[in-house]
């Protein structure tokens, strides 16, 4: 097991250094910062581990976050070359205004061919895209604008283009030593081809962050096992994979846990064990007749919140060992929006990536909607762009936590800040659109 944390924050001391902090009634605010407090000191040594980074072929790059700064190796592209099938000469002053400038055929360029002539004064090359210019040449003249006179001469309609055109110059994409791609930076399709054009065939990133996850209470029942009367399938595991698959973590599936200190201590342990972060859900509310913060509290240093919003509320933050600790609630809807605003900001944070929040926008809303100043609300809603071509939001229908239907139906999260009071048909709202973070 991994030895607790040198550095690090006691919990005791970020509480006393955030104003006003009341566990029992903690706005999304206070525990964003509370949370990033922790994180910070924890980051730190998290990228000094031996090992933070690895290095992997850039084929199995995909969604990777880079650890270091790339510099370009080279000249991209590495020569001056053709943009278009034509042919090149030197651009004379005053050419635009002439129909038909000739001149001699002397060679032919193909892609991936260098030519160690030059051209001479009336001397052009015919040229394919990507063919290296010639010396003495500056611009491509397309096949288009150029007749055939006879056998070895062409003339040139030079009104329609410049000097310079349909050439790209050496290093117009990235010159050698330019930086190429800042550490942090994800590798989606563009930067993996970008790298591939400066010749690098591996790249150094970020390990993947070990995330174990389980469920916790004795109503809850693993997928495969007979439905029981009085019981639940284990909906939370199944979203917790899938918004930790969309981040390219990798996950320690310890599936359900029984109301069974026995069990969850083992269960706890063996996740400390194999992970980086450990995320739950269930057992976390105040009055629960189960183990689990008994345990949590038994293990580790954890703080447990009753935080101002809706739906969520219930939620533990600690450290059991080297591992950070989150316990979000049971009900399905409050785990992902629980995970959406608290969690995942930690879990880019922990990978090397900036620790954004989902990107917010602006719509009208539909519908009055009621709303209680201090706490935030979390509504699924469904956009549509009106006549006007104006971003609009309507709410799903029922709002319960568990109704994980609305998940679905709706494409954002309408997020009514803890001051806002009620609603009214036409005012602008704000919302996460959930493309790309389901
Ligand atoms: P708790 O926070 O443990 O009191 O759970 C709140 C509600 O969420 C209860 O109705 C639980 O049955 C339900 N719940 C807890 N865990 C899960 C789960 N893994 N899947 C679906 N529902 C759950
Ligand atoms: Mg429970």
């Amino acid at each position: 097991m991994n030895p607790p944390f040198a550095q690090t924050q006691a919990l005791d001391d970020i509480v006393q250094q955030l104003q006003g902090y009341d566990p029992n009634m903690l706005s999304i605010d206070k525990a964003q910062a509370f949370i990033s407090a922790l994180c910070e000191s924890i980051t730190a040594e998290f990228f000094l581990r031996s090992d933070a980074t690895e290095v992997v072929d850039l084929q199995a790059a995909y969604e990777r976050t880079l650890s270091q700064d790339v510099y370009s190796p080279m000249n991209v592209p590495a020569h001056t070359n053709s943009a278009m099938d034509g042919y090149a000469f030197r651009w004379r002053a005053g050419a635009s205004a002439t129909s038909a400038l000739t001149f001699k055929v002397v060679h032919t360029v193909l892609a991936g061919q260098e030519w160690a002539g030059q051209l001479g004064e009336g001397e052009c090359a015919k040229i394919m895209t990507g063919g290296v210019m010639p010396d003495g040449s500056d611009t491509v003249a397309p096949l288009e604008l150029v007749q055939a006179t006879s056998a070895h001469q062409v003339s040139i309609d030079t009104r329609l283009f410049h000097a310079g055109d349909n050439r790209r110059l050496c290093g117009e994409d990235l010159r050698s030593g330019e930086l190429a791609l800042t550490k942090g930076s994800s590798l989606h399709a563009a930067a993996m081809g970008l790298l591939a054009s400066l010749g690098l065939s591996q790249v150094r990133v970020w390990r993947k962050l070990k995330v174990a996850i389980f469920s916790t209470g004795s109503e809850v029942l693993p997928l495969g096992a007979p439905f029981k009367s009085g019981h639940v399938f284990d909906a939370n595991r199944l979203s917790l994979i899938g918004l930790l698959q969309g981040l390219g973590l990798e996950i320690v599936d310890l599936g359900v846990v029984r109301d069974d200190p026995q069990s969850l201590k083992d269960t706890f342990l063996k996740a400390q064990s194999q992970a980086d972060v450990i995320i739950t859900s269930g057992g976390v509310s105040v009055g629960e007749a189960d183990y689990t913060k008994a345990i949590m509290k038994e293990l580790g240093e954890v703080v447990f919140w009753r935080i101002a919003m809706r739906p969520g509320r219930p939620f533990a933050l600690g450290r059991l060992g080297r591992c950070l600790l989150f316990g979000l609630p049971g009900n399905p809807v409050a785990v992902m929006v629980t995970f959406l605003a608290l969690v995942r900001p930690v879990l880019l944070r922990l990978s090397g990536k900036a620790p954004e929040s989902p990107t917010s926008l602006m719509a009208h809303s539909e519908m009055d909607m009621r709303k209680k100043p201090g706490r935030t609300e979390y509504q699924r809603g469904l956009t549509r762009l009106n006549a006007q071509g104006q971003l609009c939001v309507a709410l799903t229908g029922n709002q319960g936590s568990g109704i994980l239907s609305s998940m679905v139906q709706g494409d954002c999260l309408i997020v009514l800040d803890h001051d806002q009071g009620d609603v009214l048909c036409g005012d602008l709202i704000k919302i996460w659109p959930l493309k790309g973070l389901l």
